[in-house]
C-alpha cells in the first residue's frame, strides 16, 4: 500500500489537516492518493473488502483527524448505519429519537418487524429519558441537529451519564468542524458522506469513526462480513470534498444565518427553524455545543401545503430535491416524503450552498409569492 500522511497530527487546525493529510508521502509520489481500482492485493494485504484500498484509507485519515477518533468509510451512511445496528444483540432495546433521518427509523423498525430488537423513540430535547435509555438499553441512538426540525440534543450531559449502552451520535448535520461527538464521550460518531463531507452531490458515501480499538475492529469486521465497502471513485471524491469543506461550510453557513434572518422575520413564512437564531429554544445549548450553527434552515410556509408545494416547484436557482449538503442549495417539503407524514403539513428544509447569497434570497423570496 502506498505509504500515507497517516502520523498523528491533530494539532493542525482542522482547516489544514482537511489539505493535507492523506496524501502519500514519499518520493516522486503523486500529491494525490490516487483512484486504486483493485480488488485484489499482493500478500500480506490480502482483499480489498477485508483490508480497504489506498483510496479509502486516505479518505478515512482524513476524517479520523477530523473526528479525533478512527474512521471507517462504508458505501453509504445506511451502510454505516446497518453495520452499527448490528452491533445490537437479538433481543436488544434500541432508542432513537422521535425526530431523526427517517432511513434510520425506518431500519430500527425493520428490526422489530422481524424480531430482531425491541425500540423506542425519545425527543431529542428530553435529556432526563435519554440519561435513563442509556442504562436500558444496547443502542442510544442521537442525531443532533436533527433531520429536518434541527432539534438540538445535550450530547455532553447524556454522554456523561453511567451506561450500559453504545452511544451512536448521527453527525452528518454538524459537520466534524462543528461538533466532534467522540470528545465529549460519545462511543461511535457516524456520517452520510453523501451530504456535506463529499459536498458535491456526485457519490454515496458513509463513515463511521470511534475511539475505542475494540469497537474499531468489530465495526471494521461488519464492514467486511456485511460488504458495504466504498467504490474507489466515490472515496477519491469524497477525499476531495473534504478538502473544501471548511471553506464550504464557512461560506454556507454564514449564508444560511442570513436567510435564517430574513425568514424570521418575513410574514409569508413562520416557525423559522435555525439553531443559530437567538428565538431556537436549543440555541444557548447549540451555542455552546456547536462550532458553527450548520447549513440547514427549516421554516413553513404561511399558505400551508398546497403555498409549500408552489414554493418548492417555483425556485429556479435553488434545487426541488431530496438530498442535500452539495454546492448547490436544495429544498423540499419533507412530509411529502412518505414515512414523514408526521411533520407539519408546510414545512420546507433548505440546504444552503454556495451561491450568491442575494441571488438565493431573490429566489426564495419570488418562490414564496
Ligand atoms: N443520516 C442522515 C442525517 C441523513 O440525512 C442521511 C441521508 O439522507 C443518512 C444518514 C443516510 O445516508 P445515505 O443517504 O448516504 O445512505
Amino acid at each position: 500500500m502506498a505509504s500515507e500522511r497517516t502520523g498523528e497530527t491533530p494539532d493542525l487546525s482542522p482547516e489544514s489537516w482537511a489539505v493535507w493529510a492523506g496524501r502519500p508521502d514519499g518520493i516522486d509520489e503523486p500529491l494525490n492518493t490516487p483512484i486504486v481500482p483493485a480488488s485484489n492485493f499482493t500478500q500480506p494485504a490480502s482483499y480489498a473488502r477485508s483490508s480497504g484500498t489506498p483510496t479509502w484509507a486516505a479518505f478515512e485519515t482524513v476524517l479520523s483527524g477530523l473526528e479525533r477518533g478512527r474512521a471507517i468509510a462504508f458505501s453509504s451512511g445506511m451502510g454505516a448505519v446497518s453495520a452499527v445496528l448490528d452491533l445490537v444483540p437479538v433481543g436488544g432495546h434500541v432508542v432513537i429519537p422521535t425526530d431523526c433521518y427517517q432511513g434510520v427509523a425506518s431500519a430500527v423498525a425493520a428490526g422489530v418487524e422481524t424480531g430482531r430488537w425491541t425500540a423506542e423513540e425519545i425527543p431529542v430535547i428530553d435529556t432526563g429519558r435519554w440519561i435513563g435509555a442509556l442504562a436500558a438499553s444496547d443502542l442510544v441512538w442521537l442525531e443532533s441537529p436533527t433531520n429536518p426540525l434541527l432539534d438540538i440534543a445535550d450530547l455532553a450531559t447524556v454522554a456523561a451519564a453511567p451506561r450500559s449502552a453504545l452511544l451512536a451520535v448521527d453527525n452528518t448535520f454538524a459537520t466534524p468542524l462543528n461538533q466532534r461527538p467522540l470528545l465529549v464521550g460519545a462511543d461511535i460518531s457516524v456520517h452520510s458522506v453523501t451530504k456535506f463531507l463529499g459536498g458535491h452531490s456526485d457519490l454515496l458515501m458513509g463513515a463511521i469513526a470511534v475511539s475505542d480499538d475494540h469497537l474499531f475492529d468489530r465495526l471494521a469486521s461488519r464492514r467486511s462480513i456485511g460488504g458495504a465497502t466504498p467504490g474507489s471513485l466515490e472515496a477519491y471524491l469524497a477525499t476531495r470534498g473534504l478538502r473544501t469543506l471548511p471553506v464550504r461550510m464557512e461560506r454556507s453557513q454564514r449564508t444560511a444565518t442570513l436567510l435564517a434572518e430574513r425568514l424570521a422575520e418575513d410574514g409569508r413564512v413562520h416557525g423559522v427553524r435555525y439553531p443559530g437564531l437567538t428565538t431556537h429554544p436549543g440555541h444557548t445549548l447549540a451555542a455552546a455545543q456547536l462550532d458553527q450553527f450548520g447549513a440547514m434552515v427549516s421554516f413553513e410556509v404561511v399558505g400551508g401545503l398546497d403555498a409549500a408545494d408552489r414554493a418548492c416547484r417555483s425556485v429556479r436557482l435553488i434545487h426541488h430535491t431530496t438530498s442535500r449538503g452539495g454546492v448547490e442549495s436544495t429544498m423540499e417539503r419533507r412530509a411529502a416524503v412518505p414515512g414523514q407524514e408526521h411533520l407539519p403539513a408546510a414545512l420546507i428544509r433548505l440546504s444552503v450552498g454556495l451561491e450568491d447569497p442575494e441571488d438565493l434570497w431573490a429566489d426564495l423570496s419570488s418562490a414564496l409569492g
